[in-house]
Parts: C-alpha cells; sequence; structure tokens
C-alpha cells in the first residue's frame, strides 16, 4: 500500500481513557453504526490466555496483577490483526496503544500502511467513579452483553436479556484489588498519550459520565465529521 493517499486509506480510530471509562461499549456501538472493526488489545490478550499461547501464557499473571503487558507482545498481536483484510472497512482501536513505545509503534505501521489516525477521542471520566464501576461488572458470555450489580442487573436474575443466555462472567482483573493498579498504569503510561495525540492534531475530548447514548452519539458526530 505503500504511497497510498491517505485520504482515501481506512480510517483509524483510538479511544483512550481508563479502565471503565466505556472504551469497550463504545467501541462495539461504532462497530455496529458505522462498520467499523473494534480492535480491543485487551480482547486479544483475554483470548490468548484461554488458548494457552506463548503470549498468553506470558501475560496471564501481568494481566491479573493489572500490570501492562510487555510493548513487544502487544504491538505483535495488533500489528497481526491489522493485517487481516477486514480492517480495510476502518478500525477503532480500544485499548491500545497505552505506552509512548506502543504509540511509536502505531505511527509507524499506520505510515507502512499509507494510513493515518482520524481522530484519537479521549473518554473523560472521574477515577473514584471507575473504581465502583469496574468492581460490579459483569457480562454475558454468549453474546458480550455488559451487566453491574448495582447499576444494569438482567430483568431476570442470572439471564441475559438480549439472548437468554445463563452463563455470566466476570474477568479475573475486575476485582477490587486489581482496579487500584489499572487506575496507576493508566496514569503513568497511558494519559500522557493524550498529549502525543493533541500535538498531532488528532485529539477530541469527550465528557463520558453521562448516559450511553449520549456518549455514543458525541463519538458518532466526531466518526462523521473526521472519517474522510
Ligand atoms: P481495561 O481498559 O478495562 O483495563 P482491557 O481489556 O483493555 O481493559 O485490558 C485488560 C488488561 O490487558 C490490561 O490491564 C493489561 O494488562 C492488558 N492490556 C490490554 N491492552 C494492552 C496494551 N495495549 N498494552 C499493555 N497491556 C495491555
Ligand atoms: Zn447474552
Amino acid at each position: 500500500m505503500d504511497g497510498q493517499d491517505a485520504s482515501q486509506a481506512a480510517p483509524v480510530f483510538i479511544l483512550l481513557g481508563p479502565p471503565g471509562a466505556g472504551k469497550g461499549t463504545q467501541a462495539r456501538r461504532l462497530e455496529s453504526a458505522f462498520g467499523l472493526v473494534q480492535l480491543s488489545t485487551g480482547d486479544m490478550l483475554r483470548a490468548a490466555v484461554k488458548s494457552g499461547t506463548d503470549a498468553g501464557r506470558q501475560a496471564k499473571a501481568v494481566m491479573e496483577a493489572g500490570d501492562l503487558v510487555s510493548d513487544e507482545i502487544v504491538t505483535r498481536i495488533l500489528a497481526d490483526r491489522l493485517a487481516e483484510p477486514d480492517t480495510a472497512r476502518g478500525v477503532i482501536l480500544d485499548g491500545f496503544p497505552r505506552t509512548a513505545a506502543q504509540a511509536e509503534a502505531l505511527d509507524a505501521l499506520l505510515r507502512e500502511r499509507g494510513q493515518r489516525i482520524n481522530a484519537a477521542i479521549s473518554l473523560e471520566v472521574d477515577d473514584v467513579e471507575m473504581v465502583t464501576r469496574i468492581s460490579g461488572r459483569y457480562t454475558c458470555a454468549a453474546c458480550g452483553e455488559g451487566y453491574h450489580d448495582s447499576f444494569k442487573t438482567p430483568e431476570m436474575d442470572g439471564v441475559c436479556d438480549n439472548c437468554g443466555g445463563t452463563e455470566m462472567t466476570r474477568r479475573a482483573d475486575d476485582s477490587a484489588e486489581t482496579v487500584g493498579a489499572r487506575l496507576e498504569a493508566y496514569h503513568a503510561q497511558t494519559a500522557p498519550l493524550i498529549a502525543h495525540y493533541d500535538a498531532q492534531g488528532a485529539l477530541t475530548r469527550v465528557p463520558a459520565m453521562g448516559a450511553i447514548d449520549d456518549i455514543a452519539r458525541d463519538l458518532g458526530a466526531i466518526v462523521t465529521r473526521t472519517r474522510g
């Protein structure tokens, strides 16, 4: 794709924000509204852990402690996924990049592919609230619908409203003990990327403490305006 006009290339959107900010929820909304492909490095790593690949074996303990998996592993996983043909529809990166080294690797990868970052969207939330949100959340194993012990329980206890599934799962790192470490990793290593994308002129901040639908509308407007 060398030399391809970046304005014709597949658009790239980045969602930034601390754990619990709603990146996954909003990425799935944008996926269905705009036909973009959600690329969640967290989901990819959890799949690698589950299937016991080398990367998964190395990542498991790190993730459970709330720390960041090595740049090398994560960047390789993301680059492999980006090379698959469905990403030509445009991608929404959820959870990547998370460090300065990952942001640089992404810039280089996109440059090679003749792509650019259409928008880096920072979901602005308060930390204290994130701890409560994360420690009560769980999802339907069958369809991925998200629930919360206090804020969003299914109509019938233990049965998914969306698909009727009865197996609910909680992430191993969604415990109260691990959330603190994840927030710390976010502030130390990921929040500085906000300035990186601001300097590139790609940054938009979106207040994200409100209703999911309202935030989805704001993000949709940004995608429409910047997808080029
Ligand atoms: P959240 O945004 O709620 O923390 P994710 O599913 O994005 O959840 O990430 C879960 C965990 O996976 C992280 O705490 C980290 O250990 C690992 N991880 C995901 N993406 C990256 C990344 N880009 N770099 C390093 N580690 C990552
Ligand atoms: Zn379900």
